[in-house]
C-alpha cells in the first residue's frame, strides 16, 4: 500500500518532518540524528556560529569540550550580563533550562537555543511558583529576593534577583529594617543571613550537587593533603562551610585559586569549574570535594547533559528554542535589570 505522504508536496513534506522533529524534541529534550564520525566538531561549530552569527554562553560546570567552544564562560551573573548585551541573532545557552529562560527574558528579540531541554536544575523544581505564592502571602510587607536559580515565573514572583557573586551585597544595598523572604535556596540564604547579619525568611529548597558533601570525607581528605586550601560554593550546607578557608561563588572560587600562595586546594562545587582552574594555573592541584554518597563525583547531572554533539546539533537545526510567555517576560524582567543595576554600581 502506497503511503499518503508519496503524493504530498516538498513542502509538506518539510512540514511533516519538522512536526516529528518536534515530537521527537518533546519526548527526548534534543535533537538526535547520526552525526558523521570523521567530523571536527570543533571546526564545524566555528563555522556555525560565524554562518549564523550566533555566540555560545557556556556554565562553568558544562563539560570542558563545550568550555573550549564557548565564546563566554561563566557563572550566573556573568552569563546574564552577556546575554543582555550581545549583538549576535542566536545565543546559544550551553547551560540549564532556567539559564536560558533568564537570557530570553533579558534578549526577547533573540533566538535562544538550549541543547538539550530536559537540562533542568533540582534547585529551580524545589520552588514551585504555585506553592511560593501561599508561602509570598504569609509574609506581607516582605520584599522578595530570589537567587537566579529558579524558574521565569518565580523571578516573575520577586523583587529582586540575585546570584551568589551579588547576594550578600543586593540584601546590604537595603534598608536595615527592610523585611526579607529569600528563596530558593536555604543554604546560600542562611550563609547570606549570617554575613548580613539580617534575619532572613527562607524557602526550604537545595541544590542536589551542593548538599551532599561529605564534612567526614572531607576532614580524611584535608588530613591527606595538610597545605590545601578548603574552598567552598555558599550553596553548600552549613556544616562543610564552616570547614572552608574561602566561601564564595563559582568565579569567586576561581579568581580567588589563582590569587592564593597555596598550591592546593580541595574544591567543594560541580567540578566542572576545575577545567578552568587548571587552566588558569597549570602548576596548582584542584581536588573535587568528596560527595557523601558511593559516587566518585561531584557532578550536576543536568548540566552534564549537554554535550558537544547536542550542541552541534542544536547550532546546525536551530532548535531546540527556548521560549518564554510574553507576560512572564515582562514581570521578570523587571527584578532581574535591578539586580543588573545594583551590581553594575557595585562594580560586580
Ligand atoms: S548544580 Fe545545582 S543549582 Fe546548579 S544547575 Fe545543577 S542542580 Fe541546579
Amino acid at each position: 500500500m502506497l503511503k499518503a505522504v508519496t503524493f504530498t508536496s516538498a513542502k509538506t513534506q518539510i512540514l511533516l518532518m519538522r512536526m516529528d522533529t518536534l515530537e521527537e524534541l518533546n519526548r527526548k529534550g534534543f535533537i538526535d540524528e547520526p552525526i558523521n564520525p570523521t567530523l571536527d566538531l570543533f571546526a564545524e561549530i566555528e563555522k556555525l556560529k560565524k554562518e549564523k552569527n550566533a555566540i555560545i554562553l557556556a556554565h562553568y560546570y558544562q563539560e570542558p569540550d563545550i568550555q573550549d567552544v564557548a565564546d563566554y564562560i561563566g557563572d550566573s551573573l556573568g552569563l546574564s550580563q552577556e546575554a543582555a548585551k550581545t549583538e549576535a541573532d542566536i545565543i546559544v545557552f550551553a547551560g540549564v533550562h532556567f539559564m536560558a529562560e533568564t537570557a530570553k527574558i533579558l534578549s526577547p528579540n533573540k533566538t535562544v537555543l538550549l541543547p538539550d531541554l530536559k537540562a533542568g536544575c533540582s534547585l529551580a523544581d524545589s520552588c514551585p511558583p504555585h506553592l511560593f505564592i501561599k508561602f509570598k502571602e504569609k509574609y506581607p510587607n516582605h520584599l522578595v529576593i530570589t537567587y537566579v536559580n529558579c524558574t521565569a515565573e518565580l523571578k516573575a514572583l520577586s523583587d529582586i534577583v540575585c546570584t551568589s557573586t551579588n547576594a550578600v551585597q543586593i540584601v546590604e544595598s537595603l534598608p536595615k529594617d527592610q523585611k526579607i523572604i529569600f528563596g530558593p535556596d536555604k543554604n546560600l540564604g542562611a550563609w547570606v543571613a549570617k554575613k548580613t547579619g539580617r534575619d532572613l525568611v527562607l524557602w526550604n529548597g537545595a541544590c542536589m550537587v551542593h548538599e551532599i558533601f561529605s564534612r567526614e570525607k572531607i576532614t580524611k581528605l584535608k588530613q591527606r593533603h595538610p597545605n590545601a586550601e578548603f574552598i567552598a560554593h555558599p550553596e553548600c550546607e552549613e556544616a562543610v562551610l564552616q570547614m572552608a578557608d574561602y566561601i564564595g561563588s563559582t568565579t569567586g572560587l576561581l579568581k580567588y585559586s589563582s590569587s592564593s600562595d597555596a598550591t592546593e586546594f580541595i574544591v567543594a562545587t560541580e567540578s566542572g569549574i576545575i577545567h578552568q582552574m587548571e587552566k588558569a594555573n597549570p602548576h596548582k592541584t584542584f581536588i573535587p570535594a568528596p560527595p557523601n554518597n558511593n559516587c566518585a563525583c561531584n557532578d550536576c547531572p543536568y548540566m552534564k547533559r549537554n554535550t558537544l554533539e547536542k550542541l552541534y546539533l542544536c547550532i546546525k537545526n536551530g532548535l531546540p528554542e527556548v521560549n518564554v510567555p510574553a507576560e512572564i517576560i515582562n514581570q521578570a524582567r523587571i527584578p532581574i535589570e535591578r539586580m543588573l543595576e545594583i551590581s553594575a554600581k557595585l562594580g560586580l
